[in-house]
């Protein structure tokens, strides 16, 4: 939870490599009053010097990326998984490709670089980039796929002959071959070649380039060099010379490139597209912007794009944006002139280049693995640190910008103002059936009631689970939008509830802005209007939604019509508690969080039409009580008693592992008092998914019960529609007592009998 307002906004773009040193410095010695929101394309960041052992086989996917979730949580900053695209100067708002723009007092830019493919006809339809590192990581998973299935020769070809090309070709082929050995098939079944327009290597000297270029016809790679690719066709490139060079895959691994966007920003850029910093790592055009790593052209010393570069303008990146933040004079940083490259040969050997030494060893590979997985233990294993206190007198943010905090009366509303100026930028549309809505605010709103329908009407509020605002507006949004569906019902109107942390007030605003437009989208996307509502001042964000629906009065799904015999469907994966717990504490993998929020974000409108067409006889929304709390609500609403496939509970990603590790929701030991209503408590403690029957869920799914004979059906027709781990999780049974009772059945009994036999056992 933030201690102090916010002062000024620091937006990070890109989780390259001197973007991780600056979170991370600012985890060790906060500013307190600075709010950092990161805005990255992958949660998970490749460190690249690593990439070229990854392909050999050395490293796992894990040991060559950051995870910038629980770095971004170390470091206090907000994370927001989407892509830049714009940068509007003079409004200083980012325009990212999924959501609204963020607002920015400083920015700073580390996305990279990525080869050029657009300039060459056909490369970006038939050749695979290095770059983005993720989508090779996919790429190659499906490559390894195609070898070890094809019968016939894979040729290779790489495009680029600088130390990335010629070390991932010499990476690939030492995989391959390896993969082919040991399935005892012919290594030479792949073949490769590494074409270049200049020689390769240039910017190595020559025992360098002599030593590669040895090696690589002792291994058998083709080098066309002085021959530049014109053209990519399906299955072979045309080069300068009119030689015709064939491949089944092509890696192309040609000079970086900068990102296209750039070019609208009205920054000023070299002849490359690269933003021209000076000294101090400042854009030449705009005080406020600030850039490192590949993308910046450092017009004072100018030096190769290497990673090497990136990281060591880490330290002086994090303390001129303090100075920045702070108004104090940035200051000026020298790169050194030379570095030590050690270009890995493929196998567990290196060669090392530095101006004119030359080296080579398996020595040297063992110094680069050294060298490479200490800098990435600096980001992967962060420190505990002690909750940041709040600001004294060295804080530099208050003593520049203080702004008379409001007090805590009058309902601690936002400013009518503020107000005023973030539904003029919502635009929330309207609807014939709003007499008075927010096109003309009044005290309350005025609805027409859809006529021959009942209203169904409901409310929900939690604070944040993610400092994401605009994501956490459409999980809140969507969350409540569940008990409508529920419920059989179509989403109406809806009043807003939201809280936002104190702030100076255009930082309050924006919070607003960002969180009400994430709930806006998700209820005009469901067909709802938004008519109203209350915001105001307080810890911590939060938002809820109050939502009117209607349903015609014969078709409302209940807790209370369950049937025995009906099988028990979970539309929606169990573990956002646990999960979001974990991820409090940094504990939590990016992917994870990730998937979660995804299927947090999923609405359930789809999944309500189709169980009501496989005649559910009862539902509901699986939220705070958890499975079974939920459940129980359900079987004693409907006087009936159930068994659980509790193996065949669907568990998200990261929720069974988080679970094991003892971490769950502050929520769950409020839950576990309902397991008294498990009759064979024994069997099902024993199982890894019992914990997750107590996880609260937010935005969770729909629990329904279904006549058996629709079953099969209604299954398909989820997974059909998105809803991919929604499973058949129980039966219902005769009540045998007053109290509604389950009985968990064990997944052994269940595929050879078949499930009702197995149930018809324990009933
Ligand atoms: C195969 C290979 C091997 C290499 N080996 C070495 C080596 O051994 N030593 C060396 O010094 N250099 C090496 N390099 C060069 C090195 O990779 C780059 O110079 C380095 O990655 C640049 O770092 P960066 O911080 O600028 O960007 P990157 O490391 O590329 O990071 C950019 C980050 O920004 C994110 N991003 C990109 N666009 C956006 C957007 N629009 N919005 C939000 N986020 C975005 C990306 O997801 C990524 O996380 C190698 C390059 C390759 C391809």
């Amino acid at each position: 939870m933030r201690v102090t307002p916010v002062v000024k906004d620091l937006v990070l773009i890109g989780g390259g490599h001197a973007h991780v040193h600056v979170l991370k410095s600012f985890g060790m010695k906060p500013m307190p009053g600075l709010r950092i929101t990161l805005i990255a394309r992958d949660v998970e960041t490749p460190y690249s010097g690593m990439l070229p052992g990854f392909i050999a086989g050395h490293y796992t996917r894990e040991d060559c990326h950051i995870d910038l979730r629980p770095l971004a949580r170390f470091a206090g900053a907000r994370l927001i998984h989407d892509e830049a695209v714009g940068l509007d100067l003079a409004q200083r708002r980012v325009a990212c490709r999924g959501r609204p723009p963020i607002a920015y007092d400083v920015v700073s830019i580390d996305i990279g670089s990525t080869p050029h493919l657009g300039s060459i006809p056909g490369a970006a339809e038939h050749a695979t980039p290095v770059k983005p590192i993720d989508r090779l990581a996919e790429r190659w998973e499906r490559i390894m796929e195609r070898v070890r299935h094809s019968k016939a020769l894979v040729r290779f070809l790489t495009v680029g002959g600088g130390a990335a090309g010629v070390e991932l070709t010499l990476s690939m082929r030492h995989r391959l071959r390896g993969l082919l050995q040991e399935r005892g098939q012919d290594p030479d079944r792949v073949s490769f070649t590494l074409v270049t327009r200049e020689e390769i290597l240039t910017s190595h000297n020559a025992s360098v380039r002599r030593w590669f270029r040895d090696l690589l016809g002792l291994r058998g790679v083709g080098v066309v060099e002085q021959n530049a690719v014109e053209r990519v066709d399906e299955a072979s490139v045309l080069c300068s010379n009119g030689d015709r060079i064939g491949f089944d895959e092509l890696i192309w691994v040609t000079q970086a490139g900068a990102a296209s966007w750039l070019v609208d920003t009205g920054l000023e850029l070299d002849e490359g597209g690269f933003i021209k910093i000076d000294a101090t790592l400042r854009a030449l055009s705009d005080p406020y912007v600030f850039a490192a790593g590949d993308v910046a052209s450092n017009v004072e010393h100018p030096r190769p794009k290497a990673g090497v570069f990136a990281v060591r303008q880490g330290p002086p990146l994090a303390a001129n944006l303090r100075r920045a933040l702070a108004g104090e004079a940035a200051l000026p940083f020298v790169p050194q002139r030379k570095f030590l490259s050690l270009i890995s040969t493929g196998d567990r050997c290196a060669v090392a280049s530095r101006g004119r030494l030359a080296a080579q060893g398996a020595t040297l590979w063992h110094l680069k693995d050294w060298i490479d997985r200490r800098w990435m233990r600096n980001y992967k294993e962060l420190p505990q640190m002690a909750p940041a206190a709040a600001s004294g007198a060295d804080d530099p943010l208050r003593a520049l910008q203080a702004d008379p905090m409001r007090c805590g009366g009058c309902g601690a509303k936002v400013g009518a103002a503020g107000l005023a100026r973030v539904m003029a930028r919502l635009e929330p549309r309207g609807d014939p059936s709003v007499q008075i809505g927010l096109g003309a605010p009044d005290d309350a709103a005025v609805v027409s009631p859809p006529q021959g329908k009942l209203l169904v009407q409901t409310v929900d509020f939690f604070r944040a689970l993610i400092d994401d605002p605009y994501l956490f507006g459409r999980i809140a949004a969507n969350h409540a939008l569940g008990d409508i569906y529920a419920m059989g019902a179509e989403p109406l109107t809806a009043l807003a509830t939201a809280t936002v942390p104190y702030g100076l007030e255009d930082k309050v605003e924006e919070e607003l802005y960002q969180m009400l437009r994430g709930g806006l989208d998700v209820l005009e996307e469901a067909g709802a209007v938004l008519v109203g509502g209350h915001s105001g001042e307080g810890a911590e964000l939060a938002l809820g939604f109050t939502i009117n629906g209607a349903v015609d009065p014969d078709r409302v799904l209940r807790k209370s019509g369950m049937r025995v015999g009906d099988r028990l469907i979970l539309t929606k994966p169990l573990g956002t508690g646990a999960l979001f717990a974990a991820e409090m504490r940094g504990k939590a993998k990016g992917a994870w969080i990730d998937r979660a929020l995804s299927v947090m974000q999923q609405p359930s409108r789809e999944a309500a039409r189709c169980i009501r067409e496989a005649s559910a006889s009862a539902s509901t929304d699986v939220t705070g009580f958890g499975l079974l709390g939920h459940l129980i609500e359900m079987l004693r609403a409907s006087r009936v008693d159930a068994a659980l496939f509790l193996d065949a509970v669907p568990a998200l990603d990261g929720a069974l592992e988080t679970l094991a590790e003892g971490i769950s929701s502050s929520l769950a030991p409020e839950n576990l008092r309902q397991r008294r209503a498990i009759l064979n408590l024994d069997a099902a403690a024993g199982m890894p998914t019992y914990p997750l029957l107590f996880d609260p869920q937010t935005a969770g799914g729909l629990l329904a019960s279904v006549p058996q004979s629709n079953v099969v059906e209604c299954i398909a027709e989820l997974h059909r529609l998105g809803y991919t781990q929604a499973a058949v999780v129980g039966q219902v049974l005769e009540m045998r007592a007053s109290e509604p009772c389950i009985t968990i059945v064990e997944a052994a009994e269940i595929p050879t009998r078949g499930r009702s036999a197995a149930v018809a056992e324990v009933a």
